[in-house]
C-alpha cells in the first residue's frame, strides 16, 4: 500500500525546518521518515533532513524506532541520539532553539 504517499504535506510552505536539527531546508531537501516503520503499519511521517534521517537509521533499528522512538521528541531525547542532536544544532545558528524541554511527552 502506498496510500501514505498522499499524506505528504505537499501544500505546505516551501521552507521547512527539520524538527531535529532545527535547520531550515527547502521542502525538496527534506526526507520523509516513518515514525513507526511502514512494516509495522506506521503511517505517521515526519519531514526531516537527509543528514538527521541517515543518523537515525544508523543508530536505531526499526524495532527500537517502533517501540521507543515513535515521536521526534523521543528521538531527540534518546541517549544515543542526543550527541548528534546537540552537535548538528550547533553547526549553524538557528532561529529558535527551544529544545531543552524534552521531558514533556504525551504520555
Ligand atoms: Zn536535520
Ligand atoms: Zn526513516
Amino acid at each position: 500500500m502506498q496510500a501514505d504517499e498522499n499524506a505528504w504535506p505537499f501544500n505546505r510552505q516551501e521552507d521547512q525546518r527539520c524538527p531535529i536539527c532545527l535547520h531550515e531546508y527547502e521542502r525538496t531537501q527534506l526526507t520523509k521518515h516513518h515514525l513507526v516503520p511502514k512494516s509495522r503499519k506506521g503511517k505517521a511521517t515526519v519531514l526531516i533532513c537527509a543528514a538527521c534521517h541517515k543518523q537515525i537509521h544508523a543508530i536505531f533499528s526499526e524495532k527500537e524506532l517502533e517501540a521507543k522512538y515513535s515521536t521526534v521528541e523521543a528521538l531527540c531525547d534518546a541517549e544515543e541520539f542526543r550527541p548528534w542532536v546537540s552537535w548538528i544544532r550547533k553547526r549553524k545558528p538557528t532561529k529558535r532553539l527551544r529544545v531543552t524541554q524534552s521531558g514533556r511527552r504525551r504520555r
